[in-house]
């Protein structure tokens, strides 16, 4: 009792009666021990005050928990009192020692222990554990704490454990708060605690997340215990103690510890929760899983975009490589300029050396005309007046020769206030193009031979000159040049000369043109002259000048050649107000110029223009005269100068038109080869002359008579129907070939067409002979008289005009003769209309001759009358 008082008066001397279990706790002891001297049968236990669930304070100060609700139990089974103490542990161990309690409660049993108490069975099991500081690692067996300093609770089993396990220094605090707050404060780091009041009194202080368990040191039984030679109370405690049943045990564990779920209770609830969570569940991994689908699906969809737009990149990419061509950006806010590689390649750089690029670069680059023209392109796209800005631009290459580009580009956007901003658009190199188009532009303007424009060229340039003209009310002159007989010389001398002929005519062109004037070769032998003001005002002069220097000689093929040129001239204003008139005009002058004997000029007039309608005219009603019988057939008498007697006559022919009257064939038969109408007038006087010469060979009683019939080189080619020519028409006359001329020119003869050698041939089967008209006045090769059968050549009357006792045409006449006579020909002089002429010829040996002098063609019925008068004559003579 004196102990319990000492006790009670140094823990208020300590300061610890803050502790007012423990006071409480004293109390109780002093009474129960005064109880125990005065009744057996009470018992007093004592044990630890700090041990949940097992036995500790509440906060009322009550002692509570398993131990204590076991023994009021026990009490209740066995009827003795029971005196439960709670305080500190190891104030609980002396107040046994000392005698001053029965039992003590909640002992591990240790060997040392052993030696002053005795121990009931095991009734728990409870483990032990090493907790540490968080900031302790590496504590993972009883191995480890060797060398540390642990924290014990003052009398705690786990000394022993600790000590065996090698640990040397121990910290001792009264109970497990104290050790709590000491690990805090940072006194001590390692604890040795049982694990059930542990976890209750780190919780409380909130140090379960700092002060952590490491490992079990060992598993702890809980025994109770009396004082060595007190065994009997040992056995009634154990009595007491088999008397509560296990139930009851368990329920008391239960309301301390927890109870297990009471499946039958809840099963239904469960069971609906169970199937909610599940179905939560399903459905959660069910969204989990659509949604990662749906991702997934998303994803790839995202994924072959962007491989589609990469392939889509790399297509566009190629097709712009494939089209070869440059791609530029220019943001016309900044001036900067992007191209692809591309477009620097064309220009001869790399992006490299071009960099920076900008407007001012690209300016230049470019030609100053075409920059201009691409700006004002550009500015017209800019204010929407068009779609697409396209432009043809040259740009200097690296190497200094101009690249044609064609550029094309177009508006991308506009700055949030409306300004033009970014372009962008293409280059194509279209240099080869260009180059392409410049030949075709030379071959459709230009002559490939002459190297003169062409009549397209002279078409358009003339349309300008005349618009010009009219714009500045100036005049305007239009010569037409016709070369006279080109055919001829292209047929003689072949087409190499015909070609080197058109140069030379051509160069000499151009020597007499001014700056101003354009000369053009039309086509064939044809050339154009525009002559503008002031050149215009002298154009007569000019044509002279023209037609004396085409007339010189030249030297074509080793041989000296002549050519002359017909001119015909049209005037703007006063002849012709467009393009079309100035070139009709200045044609029908040329044609008159032609008609008047060739080698002149004329300018255009009305009644140029008139004659040719009235010839127009005339070919139309020439289409009707054979059918009409407006065609009459005239005789002329070609006279053997050797008797002079008519030996043979030539059939000309004559046209009486119903209002005109009388028309000389010089006058229709050219109209006539224009239309083609002549072979048939031609047919129509053979079949006249044939029927006549039949009739009249009698009549001059001589088997050499025949009628000479002009055939003029169109009626050859026009005829190709050889079973239709004039040697079946006079075989179905029944006419012999022999009374028959054909008087054909030197032209014909150098007309290369088979046909021609052809009918020829068959003439000479035939028996028809052929004469050589107009002799002397053609580009003709004499070369021909060997090669064709010829029989007459008919001396043109330009030559019997001008005869003369010794003069040119005198000596002229004679080589022909003696050279024709050599040849094997007889020769007819043409045009013989004096006396002298007719001796001159005589004495040249002439054998034929034909003129006014003897008689004028005359119709059929004259020349029968002629032959009869003269067949008179010859029988009188007799
Ligand atoms: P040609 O064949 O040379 O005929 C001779 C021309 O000279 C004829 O003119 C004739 O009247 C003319 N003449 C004859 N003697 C003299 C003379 O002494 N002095 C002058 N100044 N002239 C004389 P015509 O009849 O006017 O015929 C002209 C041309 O028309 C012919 O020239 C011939 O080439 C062509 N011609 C005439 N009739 C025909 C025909 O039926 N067919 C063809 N194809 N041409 C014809
Ligand atoms: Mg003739
Ligand atoms: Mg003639």
């Amino acid at each position: 009792m004196n102990k319990c008082v000492a006790r009670f008066l140094r823990a208020f001397v300590d300061g610890k009666l803050s502790r007012f279990c423990c006071l409480c706790s004293l109390v109780m002891l002093c009474l129960s021990i005064a109880i125990n001297v005065s009744a057996a049968e009470s018992i007093t236990v004592i044990s630890d005050d700090n041990y949940p669930p097992y036995l500790f304070k509440d906060t009322n100060g009550n002692t509570v928990g398993i131990v204590a609700d076991t023994w009021k139990l026990w009490e209740q089974k066995t009827g003795v009192k029971v005196t439960l103490l709670a305080i500190v542990w190891e104030q609980a161990l002396q107040q046994l020692q000392s005698g001053h309690a029965d039992v003590i409660e909640m002992i591990y049993q240790d060997p040392e222990r052993e030696k002053r108490f005795s121990f009931s069975a095991p009734y728990a099991t409870l483990p032990v554990g090493i907790y540490a500081h968080e900031s302790i690692g590496g504590l993972a067996t009883s191995n480890h704490l060797s060398g540390f300093t642990v924290g014990v609770q003052k009398g705690d089993g786990c000394i022993f454990h600790l000590k065996q396990a090698g640990v040397q220094s121990f910290r001792l605090y009264n109970n497990y708060e104290e050790m709590i707050t000491a690990t805090l404060k940072g006194e001590i780091k390692i604890l040795c605690m049982d694990d059930y009041p542990a976890t209750y009194y780190l919780y409380r202080a909130h140090a379960d997340q700092t002060i952590l368990r490491a490992f079990t040191l060992y598993q702890g039984e809980f025994h109770r215990a009396v004082k060595k030679g007190n065994e009997q109370t040992l056995s009634l405690i154990a009595k007491g103690m088999a008397a509560i049943t296990p139930a009851e045990l368990a329920a008391i564990e239960a309301k301390w510890k927890g109870r297990p779920l009471q499946k039958h209770l809840y099963y239904g609830q469960a069971l609906w929760a169970l199937v909610a969570a599940l179905t939560v569940a399903v459905s959660l991994v069910l969204l989990v899983f659509m949604l990662r689908l749906a991702v997934k699906r998303k994803t790839a969809e995202i994924e072959s975009k962007r491989e589609e737009l990469e392939l889509e990149r790399l297509r566009l990419t190629d097709i712009i490589d494939a089209t070869r061509a440059g791609t530029w950006e220019w943001d016309i806010q900044t001036g900067v300029c992007q191209v692809n590689h591309r477009w620097a390649e064309m220009l001869g750089y790399t992006l490299e050396t071009l960099a920076p690029l900008n407007a001012d670069k690209v300016k230049s680059l470019t030609h100053p005309d075409d920059w201009q023209t691409a700006l004002a392109v550009v500015e017209r796209h800019l204010k929407g007046e068009i779609d697409f800005y396209e432009c043809d631009i040259r740009m200097r290459h690296h190497d200094g020769h101009w690249v044609w580009m064609t550029d094309r580009g177009r508006l991308i956007s506009r700055t949030s206030s409306g300004e033009p901003w970014i372009m962008r658009g293409t280059h194509i190199d279209i240099t080869d193009k260009k180059e392409a188009d410049a030949v075709i532009w030379q071959q459709a303007n230009y002559d490939s031979l002459t190297q003169l424009p062409n009549r397209r060229y002279f078409n358009s340039h003339l349309h300008e000159a005349i618009a010009e003209a009219a714009d500045h009310q100036q005049k305007l002159g239009l010569l037409l040049l016709d070369l006279d007989r080109f055919k001829e010389v292209n047929d003689t001398l072949g087409h190499r000369s015909g070609d080197e002929l058109l140069i030379e005519i051509a160069q000499r062109i151009r020597q007499c043109l001014s700056d101003q004037m354009l000369v053009a070769r039309l086509g064939g032998d044809e050339f154009a002259i525009i002559l503008p003001e002031p050149a215009c005002a002298d154009v007569q002069a000019f044509g002279q000048q023209l037609l004396q220097e085409i007339s010189k000689a030249m030297i074509l093929g080793g041989e000296r050649v002549y050519v002359t040129v017909s001119i015909g001239i049209s005037q703007y204003p006063e002849d012709a107000v467009n393009a079309e008139e100035m070139i009709q005009h200045a044609d029908q002058a040329m044609y008159e110029a032609k008609n008047r004997g060739r080698n002149n000029l004329r300018f255009f007039s009305m009644a140029i223009k008139e004659a040719l309608s009235q010839r127009v005219s005339l070919a139309r009603d020439l289409r009707v005269a054979l059918e009409n019988g407006e065609l009459r057939d005239y005789y002329q008498p070609i006279v053997d100068l050797a008797t002079g007697k008519i030996a043979k006559a030539e059939a000309l022919m004559r046209w009486q038109h119903p209002q005109r009257g009388l028309i000389s064939p010089s006058l229709f038969i050219p109209v006539a080869e224009e239309t083609g109408d002549i072979v048939a007038m031609g047919d129509w006087i053979l079949t006249q002359a044939a029927q006549h010469a039949m009739q009249w060979q009698s009549l001059v009683n001589d088997d050499a008579f025949a009628i000479s019939v002009n055939k003029s080189p169109v009626q050859f080619v026009e005829q190709m129907d050889t079973k239709n020519d004039w040697v079946h028409a006079l075989r179905s006359m029944g006419v012999e070939g022999k009374r028959i001329v054909v008087e054909i020119t030197e032209g014909l003869l150098l007309n290369p067409d088979p046909i021609v050698e052809q009918r020829l041939l068959q003439f000479r089967d035939m028996g028809i002979q052929v004469a050589i008209d107009d002799f002397g006045t053609g580009y003709s090769s004499l070369s021909y008289l060997s090669k064709f059968d010829i029989d007459y050549l008919k001396i043109d009357q330009s030559f019997t005009r001008n005869l003369n006792a010794g003069n040119e045409s005198y000596v002229l006449c004679e080589a022909i003769i003696v050279m024709a006579h050599k040849l094997g020909l007889k020769v007819i002089a043409e045009g013989v209309e004096t006396a002298l002429q007719r001796d001159l010829l005589i004495d040249i040996h002439c054998d034929y001759a034909q003129g006014f002098f003897y008689s004028p063609p005359v119709p059929a019925e004259a020349f029968e009358q002629m032959l009869v008068q003269q067949s008179r004559e010859i029988a009188s003579a007799r």
